[in-house]
């Protein structure tokens, strides 16, 4: 009697696994053939930090450190002189990217929207020093980004006053 329940069982789940393999056959597969076809990766994805760049293409780090100290790893070293007028001037910025963990705290650290995400994966080298990116590198990564935060949007422009409508309150006269 057992005999016939364990051959009732076995049946039943072998049912089940092809119904699965059934299911699964009828999809689309998920997995790409990479390189030849590329990922497209949605807004939001952490490849590198990068420096993002003013409407001349300086970078805008006022280097303030304050990326740099937030960093858990301690990767990030800026390098910085005074300026004439008692600025600070951002000379290099480094980043270790193979100690990197792209945890995202030094761009939402940054209180000068200086720094960016950037998408950029395919950063693999045998040599961890070509791995140290310095400020102009970091600007290249930078370059297609205008903003930290992936989601921002540019606030819609205000809608054109109508004639005759009063754009400072009250009654029109
Ligand atoms: S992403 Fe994280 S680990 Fe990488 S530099 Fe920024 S704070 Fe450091
Ligand atoms: S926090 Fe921003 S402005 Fe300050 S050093 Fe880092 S990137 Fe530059």
């Amino acid at each position: 009697m057992d005999s016939l329940k364990d051959i009732y069982r076995s049946a039943v789940s072998l049912l089940k696994g092809m119904k699965v393999t059934a299911i699964n056959a009828a999809r689309r597969p998920v997995t790409l053939q990479y390189p030849d076809e590329r990922p497209v990766l949605p807004t939001g994805y952490r490849g590198i930090p990068a420096l993002l760049s003013d409407e001349g293409g300086k970078a805008r780090c006022t280097a303030c450190g304050i990326c740099a100290r937030t960093c858990p790893l301690g990767v990030i070293k800026i390098d910085s002189e005074l300026g004439p007028d008692k600025k600070r001037i951002l000379k290099d910025y480094s980043l270790e990217a193979s100690r990197c963990m792209v945890c995202n705290l030094c761009v939402e650290a940054c209180p000068f929207d200086s720094l960016v995400m950037a998408k950029d994966f395919e950063l693999a080298d045998y040599d961890p020093d070509r791995l140290v990116y310095h400020k102009d590198r970091l600007l290249e990564f930078g370059r297609p980004y205008k903003h930290g935060n992936p989601f921002y949007k540019e606030p819609d422009p205000k809608p054109a006053a109508k004639a005759g409508t009063p754009t400072t309150g009250g009654e029109p006269a």
